[in-house]
């Protein structure tokens, strides 16, 4: 089973599934996952009935479950 664990590749921010462009310093680690800045601006300012905000909750489940 393949697995989607990326710990030796390049850090992935979970949510927007892109690397910010300084690497894992451009944003926030939680359990080895990184939340880009960006990512993490946008969850501060979403409402919590927002589809990001969804979107973001669903990321992170993936990100708990996967590793
Ligand atoms: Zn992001």
């Amino acid at each position: 089973m393949a697995s989607l664990c990326r710990d030796n590749a390049a850090l992935i921010c979970i949510i927007c599934k892109t690397t910010p462009f300084n690497g894992n310093s451009g944003g926030v680690l939680i359990k080895s996952k990184l939340i880009c800045f960006t990512c993490e601006m946008r969850i501060i300012l979403a409402p919590v009935d927002d589809q990001y905000y969804m979107d973001f909750k669903e990321g992170l489940k993936t990100a708990w479950n996967n590793c």
